[in-house]
């Protein structure tokens, strides 16, 4: 087959060079888990054993990898794991407590003592034997653990977010995916990453090209399937192009940043979305005013175990150092919908988007919310904490999170642990009925964010992952436009603050509206930070205030991309006096 060219969308940028690995859904298990498949196979014993021994080496591989990753403590965690499954006093009973299907009774049992020692272990327990039904039931994924030494770029028709966590770099260096959005979870996971991904490739990206060499780079949107050598020294990042070398390659463009010039002089706070240690490392040194959104699901999703106290205590407590005295804003876990937990199995759910997501899977997982909470609690006990609560619907909710979270600081106290002495607690903006109820709920919070990523797909009624809904589903929406302005005005009438979060905040066109509308935060990817502060510069706040208004009355996408053109011209020529 000769050269040919892909256009897609650029989805996460950097370039990688590879042989494409087309992915089914089914080889990686993607479909739903069989868990009646698993339960059968526990009574054999003989495989039982076999797991707890590969859920033992697992262990052993977690620890050394994540003590690399993310330090020697949080190594150590697994470390002691891997000696409990592999330890016979523990494992016989074990064994015979899950074949019978008692292990969560047993669980139960430690977990109601008193002591917090006893209550780990319990938590250890539950672990180990969803690892080992994992196991059982064939859901490894030896597509993402191939050891044939080349670099791969997989090519599938979408991905699930955990997948793309679950990925080596050493062994794939980039992704060409058929459908797929930029707002869509397996991108934000690629972005946070460093993966290169191209998106939105459409049919003609086809198992067909399985084993051919590929070209993928991840800024322009573009995969060329059999690169000539020329192709390769045009794109950059792609270094000498030999195919195998690629990995290095990703990680060159990960670390790239433009720092903040100047600042904008609208006293707009620019602040960064991170998903893992490095990107908050990143966020520092672009100049970030904080961290508006740790997107702490991203932390754990290619998992199967849940973190425990210790091991997330020392995570955020990174991500804090990372940014010094600068504030970071940690979400509560974001699972569920297009970002299922392994750890956290949800029921099959007709309409995941619609179902038990975020806050509402927290309200409903006690002991996973609480020991978050506490998590974030004793992080960084010298400075307020603030907690974000995803996917809230209600006024009801948000109550019940903050008794939940006054019960975990009270657990806290108790057991004597050092936590912050102040808590500022936010709610994302994601569900238009919160919006239209933001009066309400301004007076029991200390902060909004608006994660347009979201509130557009449930406003629109528009899947965030669909390409094909990419015209419907804008933030130029009116319909967008008014709910933000709606939840600023309730905000400012109670002294609180708003943040946008979502993709929309690094559009240049959309910050500018999202300001004049009352916006005080934007929180977008640390490589976007610098160009925010650009697009705002040579805007005053009254051109801002109008414009912003009457894209509140403007009837369609269009009238409002209009008038946000006209304050790109407006800021160019603010940007020429200045200058
Ligand atoms: C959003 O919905 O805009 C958001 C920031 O959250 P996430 O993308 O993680 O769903
Ligand atoms: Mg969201």
């Amino acid at each position: 087959m000769a050269r040919h060219l892909l256009i897609g969308r650029a989805g996460s940028p950097g370039a990688a060079v590879g042989r494409l690995l087309w992915v089914d859904a089914a080889e990686t298990g993607q479909s739903a888990p069989d868990a009646d498949r698993a339960l059968d196979a526990i009574v054999e014993a003989d495989r039982l054993r076999a797991a707890m021994a590969a859920a033992a080496v697992e262990l052993e591989d977690l620890a050394r990898e994540t003590a690399g990753r993310a330090g020697e403590e949080i190594g150590a965690i697994f470390e002691a794991q891997s000696l409990f499954a592999r330890d016979p006093g523990i494992l016989d009973p074990a064994l015979a407590a899950i074949a019978t299907g008692v292990t969560a009774e047993q669980a139960d049992l430690l977990a109601g003592v008193g002591d917090a020692y006893f209550r780990e272990r319990a938590a250890d327990l539950r672990d180990i034997g969803r690892r080992v039904a994992d196991l059982l039931s064939d859901r490894t994924r030896p597509v993402l653990h191939r050891r044939d030494g080349q670099t791969a770029i997989l090519a599938a028709d979408d991905l699930d977010p955990s997948l793309v966590a679950a990925i080596r770099p050493e062994l794939v260096g980039g992704i060409a995916l058929v459908g797929g959005a930029p707002s869509g979870h397996a991108a934000i996971v690629a972005r946070a990453l460093g993966i290169p991904l191209v998106l939105g490739l459409g049919s003609d990206l086809a198992r067909e090209l399985d084993g051919r060499s590929g070209l993928l780079d991840g800024d322009a949107g573009r995969l060329v399937v059999e690169p000539a050598p020329d192709d390769l020294t045009a794109v950059p990042g792609a270094g000498s192009g030999v195919l195998g070398a690629g990995a290095g390659q990703t990680a060159d463009r990960a670390d790239e940043i433009v720092p903040v010039a100047s600042p904008n002089r609208l006293g707009i706070l620019v602040e960064a979305n991170v998903g893992s240690i490095a990107e908050a490392e990143l966020a520092a040194r672009a100049g970030a005013d904080g961290i508006g959104l740790v997107r702490t699901e991203l932390l754990f999703l290619g998992r199967t175990v849940a973190p425990g106290l210790a091991e997330q205590r020392a995570l955020y407590r990174r991500i804090a150092d990372a940014m010094g005295d600068r504030p970071v804003t940690f979400r509560t876990l974001d699972v569920g919908g297009d970002k299922p937990a392994g750890f956290e199995p949800t029921g099959p759910e007709a309409n995941p988007a619609l179902g038990v997501r975020g806050l509402r899977l927290g309200l409903r997982r006690e002991a996973l919310f609480e020991t978050q909470v506490r998590a974030i609690l004793e992080a960084s006990p010298e400075r307020p904490a603030r907690i974000l609560l995803p996917m809230v619907s209600s006024l009801e909710e948000l109550r019940a999170a903050r008794s939940a979270i006054e019960r975990a600081a009270g657990r806290a106290r108790a057991e004597g642990a050092t936590i912050s002495m102040e808590i500022r607690l936010g709610v994302m903006v994601e569900v238009p009925g919160l919006a239209l109820m933001a009066d309400q709920i301004a007076p029991e919070v200390d902060f909004f964010s608006i994660g347009t990523n979201d509130l557009i797909q449930y406003t629109l009624a528009a899947d965030r992952t669909n390409p094909e809904l990419a015209e419907l589903a804008t933030p130029f929406q009116p319909a967008i436009i008014r709910l933000i302005g709606t939840t600023c005005r309730a905000a400012s009438a109670h002294g609180r603050s708003v943040a946008v979060c979502g993709e929309a905040a690094a559009d240049p066109d959309a910050a500018a509206l999202f300001v004049g509308l009352g916006v005080g935060e934007l929180s977008v990817s640390p490589r976007a930070i610098a160009a925010v502060h650009a697009a705002l510069t040579g805007l005053d706040p009254a051109t801002l205030r109008g414009a912003a208004s009457a894209a509140e009355q403007a009837p369609t996408v269009a009238a409002v991309r209009a008038i946000a053109a006209g304050l790109r011209s407006a800021g160019s020529i603010g940007r020429r006096i200045a200058g």
